[in-house]
């Protein structure tokens, strides 16, 4: 049987020392968070992280502009709160509208103000900083939560087999790159890797970061692998991950739930890269 580990309860507990530090400070750390359209799930996300901004007494600022926002608006926006010293970091929530360039409004993003690390100027730093947990590098919060997470396992990285299931820039590229830099052999899989599952099953540690509910079957499980599942999908059952979590369970040593898995670990290292950009600012 696996050893659960908690997103929620370590998550918590980072939130909680990221709310203690801010209680000594004169000026608080302050993230803006830009959604455009009406998208459900994201506006969930947004109010969670508005909410996580409040209890740990940030300023915070939600701009919600309608789904018919144009580029230039889009823009203007982002130049306005680049400019604003009262904001510290920001975060446009993705996707936009199909008719917004997404790339050229991560390209405006202030790079000391870029918490989500997805500017090339931060994802550059990344690519050539093995210290990347360590110093004052924005780094993406899911994989910098991911590691988080494995840390308290105590198992030590490396040499391990690690296998990403997906190779976006939001999660299966920069945490490929984080198990690296801990010494773990990362392997890259994605859509058009041949015998994914022979793949996965050779994984001491297997990320599952798809967007598939429940892809991820207990024979593509290595006995005693730590199992960490990204995926969020919203099911007729209500919330589920990329890793078929009951059959799973058995087979690993430590396996993440969906929900309280990464989910709120991405949230709380939201807040902890804000704290670095305010101090990387001063
Ligand atoms: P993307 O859609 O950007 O990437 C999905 C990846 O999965 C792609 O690389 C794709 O391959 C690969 N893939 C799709 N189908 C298969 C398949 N059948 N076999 C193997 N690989 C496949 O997703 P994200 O990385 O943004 O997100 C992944 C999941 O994680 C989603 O469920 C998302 O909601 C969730 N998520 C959760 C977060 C959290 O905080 N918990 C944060 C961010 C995301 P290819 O490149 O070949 O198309």
């Amino acid at each position: 049987m696996a050893q659960i580990l908690d997103g929620k309860k370590v998550a918590q507990e980072l939130k909680d020392a990221i709310g203690e530090q801010v209680k000594t400070m004169d000026t608080k750390p302050g993230l803006a968070v830009v959604i455009v359209g009406d998208d459900p799930a994201s506006h969930v996300y947004v109010n969670s992280k508005e909410k996580a901004c409040a209890a740990a007494g940030f300023y915070s600022e939600k701009v919600e502009l309608p789904a018919e926002t144009t580029q230039e608006e889009l823009i203007a926006v982002v130049d306005r709160l680049n400019a604003d010293e009262k904001i510290h970091g920001i975060l446009v929530q993705l996707p936009l509208p199909k008719n917004l360039n997404e790339e050229e409004v991560l390209l405006r993003i202030n790079p000391a103000k870029d918490v989500d690390g997805f500017h090339p100027y931060n994802m550059g730093l990344l690519l050539g900083n093995k210290g990347a947990l360590s110093d004052s590098l924005l780094v993406p919060c899911t994989p910098k939560g991911i590691m988080k997470l494995l840390a308290k396992t105590g198992i030590e990285l490396k040499g391990k087999k690690a296998v990403i299931v997906g190779r976006s820039n939001l999660v299966g590229k920069p945490i490929a790159l984080l198990l690296l830099y801990a010494d773990a052999s990362p392997m890259i899989c994605h859509s058009r890797t041949t015998d994914l599952e022979s793949q996965c099953r050779e994984a001491d540690i297997l990320v599952a970061a798809v967007g598939r509910p429940k892809m991820v079957k207990a024979d593509w499980v290595k006995e005693g692998a730590i199992v960490i599942d990204v995926g969020i999908n919203r099911t007729d059952e209500g919330l589920v991950g990329d890793v078929d979590y009951e059959a799973v369970e058995p087979k690993a040593a430590w396996i993440t739930p969906v929900p309280g898995g990464v989910g709120p670990m991405t949230i709380a290292c939201l807040l902890e890269n804000t704290l670095i950009a305010m101090r990387n600012q001063s």
